[in-house]
C-alpha cells in the first residue's frame, strides 16, 4: 500500500522566519514519521509538505486502520518549541501499489486523489477505491453484454490449421472463438474469455463453441479433426461430457476427431473430479490435449498419470528457439519426453519456416502458427483449404 501523508499549514513557530520555521517544522514531521513507519517500510519526503510512504504487507482496510490509527497517536502530541506547543496536523491518502502492476506513479495519482478526499473531510484518511468499483462495473457491464451476445448469436468460430511437420499437409484445426459485434467489430477472446471463465455465462458459451465446431468439422473430411479450447470450470462437473457426446451423435462425427485443449497450469491444480471428466470423455474417444505446455510446473509424474494424447509446447518456448539454446533444449526435452510416453507433440505459434523445419528434424509431429496461416473465419478457411 502506498501512503501519501501531507501536513497541514501552521502560522510560523514563535519567534522565527517563516521559512526556518518550516524547515524545522518538515524535520520534526519527517522524524515522526519514522517514528511512525516499521523497518519493512519505506518513506520518502516530496515537495509540498508531502511524504510518500511504503507499508510493506499491508492490503487490508483493517491494516490500514490501525496503521492510521498509530499515525494519529504520533501527532496527537503537540510540537514544543520555545516552550510554546504547536499541533501538526496531517492527512493521508492510500492507494494500492503492488511494485509492478500499477505504476509508481498512478499508485501516486490515485493516492494523491485520496488524499485531497481526506482534505476535505473529517476524516484523517481515505483510501482510493474507485479501481475495483470500476473494475466491478467493467465486469457486470461485459457480463450482460456477452448474455446479449449469446443471445443474438454474435459469436463466430476462427479456425486455425494444424499441419504435419513431415508431410506439411493439413491434419486439423484450432477452433477459437471471435465476438463478431452488431458494427463488425471483431473481438479477440483475450478482452472476454477469462472473465466469462469466471462466471457461469462460460457454459453456455462453451456448449455453442463445441455443438458448432463439431458441425463444421462434419462436413470436412474424415482425417480431419478439430480442436476446441476446454476452460477449467467445465471439468469440474460432468455435464461437459453429455454436451460433447450429443454433439458428435447429431453430427455423426467420430469421437476421435475431436480434441479437447485444456491448460497445463490448471490441470496441476490436481483435483480429482477434473481428471476423472477427462478420462471419461478419453474413454469415450475423445482426444485431450494438454495446452500451454512448459508454462506451469509440469513434474514426470505428470507424464505418467495424465489422461492425455497431446502436448502443445506452449508458443513461448517455439518463438525464441531458434535464438535461444534453453528454449530449443526445452522444445527437443518435451518432445523426446512425450514420445516416450506415446504423447503426440504440437507446437505451437510456429511464426517461421525455418522454426517449422527445425521442429520436424526434432520429430514434432504437428505445427500450427503464422507461418501458415492465422486464424480465420469459416469460409475463408474452407475456401483456402479446398473443404467443400
Ligand atoms: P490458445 O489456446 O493458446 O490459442 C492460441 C492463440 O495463439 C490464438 O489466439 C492464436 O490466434 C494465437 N496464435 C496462433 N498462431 C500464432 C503465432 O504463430 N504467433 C502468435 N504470436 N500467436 C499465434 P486467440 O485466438 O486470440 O486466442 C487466445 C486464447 O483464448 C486461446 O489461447 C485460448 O486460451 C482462448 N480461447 C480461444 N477460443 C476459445 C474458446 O472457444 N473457449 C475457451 N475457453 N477459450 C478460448
Ligand atoms: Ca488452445
Ligand atoms: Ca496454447
Amino acid at each position: 500500500m502506498l501512503g501519501l501523508v501531507e501536513l497541514a499549514d501552521t502560522a510560523p513557530l514563535f519567534g522565527l522566519e517563516q521559512s526556518y520555521s518550516e524547515e524545522v517544522l518538515q524535520a520534526a514531521f519527517e522524524a515522526r514519521m519514522h517514528d511512525w513507519i516499521r523497518a519493512k517500510d519505506k518513506c520518502r519526503a516530496l515537495p509540498d509538505k508531502r511524504m510518500c510512504v511504503l507499508l510493506n504487507g499491508v492490503s487490508s482496510a483493517g491494516e490500514l486502520e490501525l496503521a492510521a490509527a498509530k499515525l494519529q497517536r504520533l501527532f496527537v502530541e503537540p510540537y514544543e518549541h520555545m516552550g510554546k506547543s504547536v499541533t501538526m496536523a496531517v492527512k493521508v491518502g492510500f492507494a494500492p501499489y503492488n511494485g509492478n502492476e500499477t505504476t509508481m506513479s498512478t499508485a501516486l495519482q490515485n493516492a494523491a486523489q485520496a488524499l485531497n478526499k481526506a482534505k476535505s473531510s473529517s476524516r484523517l484518511f481515505e483510501i482510493y477505491s474507485n479501481t475495483r468499483a470500476k473494475l466491478e462495473r467493467d465486469t457486470v457491464e461485459l457480463l450482460a453484454d456477452l448474455d446479449t451476445a449469446l443471445e443474438r448469436n454474435e459469436f463466430e468460430l476462427y479456425f486455425q490449421p494444424k499441419v504435419h511437420a513431415a508431410f506439411n499437409n493439413l491434419v486439423g484445426a484450432e477452433a477459437l472463438i471471435r465476438w463478431v459485434k452488431a458494427d463488425g467489430e471483431v473481438v479477440p477472446p483475450g478482452r472476454f474469455i477469462d472473465t466469462a471463465e469466471q462466471n457461469d455465462i462460460i457454459k453456455p458459451l462453451s456448449w455453442w463453441t463445441i455443438k458448432s465446431a463439431v458441425s463444421h468439422l462434419s462436413r470436412w473430411p474424415e482425417q480431419m479433426s478439430v480442436a476446441v479450447n476446454a476452460s477449467p470450470r467445465l471439468l469440474l462437473d460432468s455435464e461437459i461430457i453429455s454436451v460433447v457426446l450429443d454433439a458428435l451423435d447429431i453430427y455423426s462425427v467420430d469421437a476421435s476427431r475431436l480434441t479437447l485443449e485444456v491448460t497445463e497450469t490448471v490441470m496441476i491444480e490436481d483435483q480429482g473430479r477434473m481428471l476423472e471428466t477427462l478420462a471419461a470423455l478419453r474413454d469415450h474417444g475423445v482426444r485431450i490435449a494438454i495446452d500451454d505446455f512448459g508454462t506451469g510446473f509440469s513434474s514426470l509424474a505428470y507424464f505418467r498419470d495424465l489422461p492425455a494424447d497431446e502436448i502443445k509446447i506452449d508458443q513461448s518456448f517455439v518463438r525464441d528457439m531458434l535464438v535461444s539454446k534453453k528454449d530449443h533444449a526445452i522444445v527437443k526435452a518435451v518432445i523426446d519426453l512425450a514420445h516416450n510416453f506415446s504423447l503426440k507433440v504440437v507446437a505451437e505459434g510456429v511464426e517461421t519456416n525455418e522454426i517449422a523445419d527445425r521442429l520436424a528434424t526434432l520429430k514434432c509431429d504437428v505445427l500450427q502458427g503464422y507461418a501458415y496461416d492465422r486464424p480465420m473465419p469459416v469460409d475463408e478457411f474452407e475456401l483456402a483449404y479446398k473443404l467443400r
